[in-house]
């Protein structure tokens, strides 16, 4: 069986292209920046969509970075190519985009503007964390008056904030955005490239306590906003999974640096590093059995999953099946 196909039939073709790792800000728990590589070049992207769309039934890719409006132009001329090729995305911003003229020209052409939005009332070190809070808010609202068609409120949930974040579902529910929500997540051995370690995040992680009171928040909001991406199961079982991390992914959700090498999830890298995109053509049975030891090695996690960005009908369904519980 294709590694992309699951039980029923339904090909997990949602993959995440990390454009570039170069970004405009210095967030004080990500190393995203730090990384150094030759990265693919436009050309290539659209070679990797081809490939995908030979092999797999693509129909859904997140782009993120680093910040990916860096690219400036090439990112226009990507988001042309998918729109021509009727595959749809995810624009994972920070919203840092001076360039108004550019600005303008993303919000006009991209059917899709996804940005964080932790909190109201950003406080604590006056570091860039601060600035992508209050860029990532301003992109939302700006890319809902150009007409964006899939606008996206990424909110990370952090200790103290439960109904902080009430309120800004609420205030994007009643402004048409979308919300995506995601517990924190730390690198919990060496394979995890660029994510924060436990202890840059032990101030902000929220308790047990806090989870199963998020848990309870957030199926009741999701009773009556049909704005909320992540399927039922995910809030239900925040308390069980988000605080060790140990929900482990069954099919592969794959993501592709941006050297063209493929990596087992967005986070982390792993032996699946041996592949590029290219050997999608003629390698699938190899990197199916590589992804599996990948998996297998992985201590677990509890991503949303970029796939879940996708606003498709089947959105439920394919986020359920992603994930099965740890093997003991
Ligand atoms: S978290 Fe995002 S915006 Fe901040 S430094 Fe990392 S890639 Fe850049
Ligand atoms: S369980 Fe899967 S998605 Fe989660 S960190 Fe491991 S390999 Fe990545």
């Amino acid at each position: 069986m294709p590694l992309l196909l699951d039980d029923n039939g339904m090909m997990i073709n949602h993959p995440t292209y990390f454009l570039t790792m170069k970004c405009n800000l210095r967030c004080n728990y990500c190393k995203a920046w730090k990384l150094k590589r030759n990265e693919l070049s436009i050309e290539e992207w659209k070679d990797c969509t081809e490939i995908l769309k030979r092999t797999t039934n693509l129909c859904f890719i997140s782009m993120m970075g680093g910040e990916i409006t860096l690219l400036k132009d090439g990112l226009i001329s990507i988001i042309e190519h998918l729109n021509s090729n009727n595959v749809q995305y995810a624009v994972i911003t920070n919203g840092v985009i001076p360039d108004h003229e550019f600005r303008r020209k993303l919000l006009q052409k991209s059917h899709n503007i996804s940005a964080s939005f932790d909190t109201l009332t950003p406080a604590g070190k006056s570091d860039n964390t601060m600035e992508k809070h209050y860029h990532g808010q301003e992109i939302l609202f700006q890319a809902k008056r150009y007409g964006v068609r899939d606008v996206l409120g990424l909110i990370t949930l952090k200790k103290g904030k439960v109904r902080e974040v009430r309120d800004i579902i609420n205030m994007l529910y009643r402004n048409g955005i979308w919300v995506s929500v995601n517990s924190i997540h730390y690198a919990k051995d060496k394979s995890y490239d660029w994510i924060a370690s436990k202890k840059d995040i032990e101030l902000v992680q929220p308790s047990q306590k806090e989870y199963e009171e998020y848990s309870e928040m957030l199926m009741d909001v999701k009773k009556y906003n049909p704005f909320m991406h992540n399927p039922v199961r995910y809030f239900k079982e925040l308390p069980k999974y988000a605080r060790k991390l140990n929900w482990k992914c069954k099919y592969w959700v794959p993501a592709i640096d941006s050297d063209g090498t493929l990596r087992p999830c967005i986070y982390r890298t792993g032996k699946l590093k041996k592949f590029t995109y290219l050997d999608f053509e003629d390698k699938l049975d190899q990197i199916e059995k590589v992804f599996d030891e990948d998996r297998k090695a992985c201590k677990g996690c509890y991503w949303d999953c970029c796939h879940i960005l996708n606003t498709s009908p089947k959105n439920e369904i394919i986020a359920e099946y992603q994930h099965t519980e740890v093997e003991e």
